[in-house]
C-alpha cells in the first residue's frame, strides 16, 4: 500500500470537469449528488475510497481502458459502477472473452439479413440518412431522407423511425438538419463525445504460443488501453495454419491515430515482444490497421445530461444504441448486448405506437450470484439504518 497522500491526488488535478455554474449549488456539489448525476469521475471515486496506487495502476485503470475505452479521470463514476457490475461483479464466472467461431458477417449478419428479407423487409445499403421529412401540419415525421454516394437524395416514407447510428453519426445528422436541431433533446446530443479506436492484425512467419489466448496490454501508453488476441488459439480458421495470427485492439487510441501503419505495426510488435518473448524472433509478414475515429460511446463525466432516452418529442421517432439512457434492463455500459437490447426495445416502442405487430421478447440478464445478492441486501439494510441517524456510509 502506498501512503495516503500518494494514493489520493488533490481535487485540483483529478481531471473531472468542474460542475457547471448552474449546477454548483452546495447540496448538488456533494459527492453523492455528483455521482448520481453522472458528474463524478471514476478516478475521484477510487480516491475517495482510498484505493491504493498499485490497485489503481495495475488493475482498475487498465480494466477501465479496455472496458469503457477511456482512462478513469475521463469516465463517469456511475457508468463505471454499472459496467463493472454488469461485466464482472454480478456474474463473475461469465467475465471472459468470447470470439465468434467463424466470420461474424456469415454467422450473424447474413442470417439476420435473410430473416429481415424473408419477412418482407428491404435493406438499403450505400446511402446515409441525412434528414427527416416532417409533415408541416401535424409535426409528425412522415419520411427519412437519405443521400446516395453520388449526392442524390431520396425520401423514404415512414410511419415511424428508429435512429441507431451512434453518437458521431447522430451529431452529423443534427448538424445538417434544422428539423433535428430545433429540438432541445437533439441539440444536447451535440455535447457528447465519441472515442477513437484502432484494430490491428499481424501475421507472423511462425506461430507463437502465448501464456493466455488473450490479454490486456497495460502501461504502454498513458491514456490508451489495448488487448491482444492469439487467433491461432481462438479461431478455428487459424488453428492449423503455419503462420502466427495476432489481433490487437487499442482503445482511446487518439495519440496513435496520426502514426503511419508501419509505425503502428512496429509498435504492436515491440509491445508483444515485451509481453511474450516468443515474438522477439518472429517476423511480421503481413498486417492490417483499421482506424475508427470517434466511433464508440464515451461515457465521460457530464455525458448523462446529453444522452437521449429511447423516445423523442416527435412521438414517432425512437433511439437505439449503447449510449441511450434510462434503459430498464441489466445490460450496461459500452456493449453490443446493450445496443441489441435497445434496438429490440425501440422496435417494441414502434409496435406499441402503431398498434400493430408482434413485440420482441426481451430476456433479462441472469439474477445476481447469491453472495452478491446477499451483499446488496445487507448494504441496503445498513444504509437504511444509517439514514435514521442522518449519515451515509458511502463517505460521499
Ligand atoms: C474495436 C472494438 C472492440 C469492441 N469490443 C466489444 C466487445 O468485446 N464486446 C462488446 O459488447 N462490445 C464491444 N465493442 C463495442 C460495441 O461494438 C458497441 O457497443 C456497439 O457496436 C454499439 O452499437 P450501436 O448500434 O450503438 O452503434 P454502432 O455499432 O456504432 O452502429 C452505428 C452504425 O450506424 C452507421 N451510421 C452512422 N451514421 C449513419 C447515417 N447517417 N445513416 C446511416 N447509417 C449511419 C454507422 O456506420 C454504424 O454502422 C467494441 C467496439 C470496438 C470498436
Amino acid at each position: 500500500m502506498v501512503s495516503e497522500s500518494r494514493a489520493r491526488c488533490s481535487q485540483a488535478n483529478h481531471g473531472c470537469p468542474p460542475c457547471s455554474a448552474n449546477l454548483c449549488t452546495p447540496s448538488l456539489c456533494s459527492g453523492l449528488s455528483r455521482l448520481l448525476t453522472g458528474q463524478l469521475c471514476a478516478k475521484e471515486l477510487f480516491q475517495r475510497y482510498g484505493v491504493s496506487q498499485r490497485l489503481y495502476d495495475e488493475f482498475l485503470k487498465p480494466l477501465l481502458l479496455v472496458g469503457l475505452f477511456a482512462p478513469p479521470e475521463q469516465i463517469s463514476a456511475a457508468s463505471m459502477l454499472e459496467t463493472f457490475y454488469f461485466y464482472t461483479l454480478a456474474h463473475q464466472a461469465d467475465f471472459d472473452v468470447c470470439w465468434c467461431k467463424g466470420s461474424v458477417s456469415e454467422l450473424i449478419f447474413k442470417p439476420l439479413v435473410d430473416l429481415i428479407q424473408g419477412l418482407g423487409g428491404r435493406i438499403q445499403g450505400g446511402r446515409l440518412a441525412s434528414d427527416l421529412d416532417v409533415n408541416p401540419e401535424t409535426g409528425r415525421v412522415q419520411g427519412v431522407i437519405a443521400r446516395s454516394r453520388d449526392g442524390s437524395e431520396t425520401t423514404y416514407p415512414a410511419d415511424a423511425v428508429i435512429f441507431a447510428v451512434g453518437i458521431t453519426g447522430m451529431q452529423k445528422l443534427i448538424g445538417a438538419s434544422p428539423t433535428l436541431a430545433a429540438r432541445p433533446e437533439f441539440r444536447r446530443i451535440m455535447t457528447l463525445q465519441g472515442l477513437d479506436v484502432m484494430a490491428t492484425r499481424l501475421w507472423f512467419d511462425r506461430r507463437v504460443e502465448t501464456r493466455f489466448p488473450s490479454n490486456v496490454l497495460s502501461g504502454f501508453e498513458e491514456t490508451t488501453g489495448g488487448t491482444f488476441f492469439n487467433l491461432n488459439q481462438l479461431q478455428d480458421e487459424y488453428k492449423d495454419v503455419a503462420e502466427g495470427v495476432i489481433a490487437a485492439d487499442f482503445y482511446h487510441s487518439n495519440e496513435l491515430m496520426a502514426l503511419s501503419d508501419e509505425e503502428i505495426v512496429q509498435k504492436v510488435h515491440d509491445t508483444l515482444k515485451i509481453c511474450e518473448p516468443g515474438f522477439r524472433d518472429a517476423k511480421v509478414v503481413d498486417s492490417a490497421v483499421l482506424r475508427f475515429s470517434k466511433a464508440v460511446t464515451h461515457f465521460n463525466p457530464g455525458s448523462l445530461q446529453g444522452r437521449p432516452r429511447q423516445w423523442t418529442s416527435f412521438g414517432n421517432v425512437f433511439m437505439a444504441g449503447d449510449w441511450v439512457k434510462d434503459v430498464n434492463h441489466g445490460a450496461k455500459g459500452l456493449s453490443q448486448e446493450r445496443a441489441f437490447v435497445t434496438g429490440l426495445t425501440a422496435a417494441n416502442l414502434v409496435v406499441k405506437h402503431l398498434g400493430c405487430g408482434e413485440p420482441a421478447k426481451l430476456l433479462d440478464t441472469e439474477p445476481d450470484e447469491p453472495h452478491i445478492a446477499l451483499g446488496k441486501e445487507l448494504n441496503k439494510r445498513l444504509q437504511s439504518t444509517l439514514s435514521l441517524f442522518g449519515a451515509n456510509s458511502l463517505g460521499l
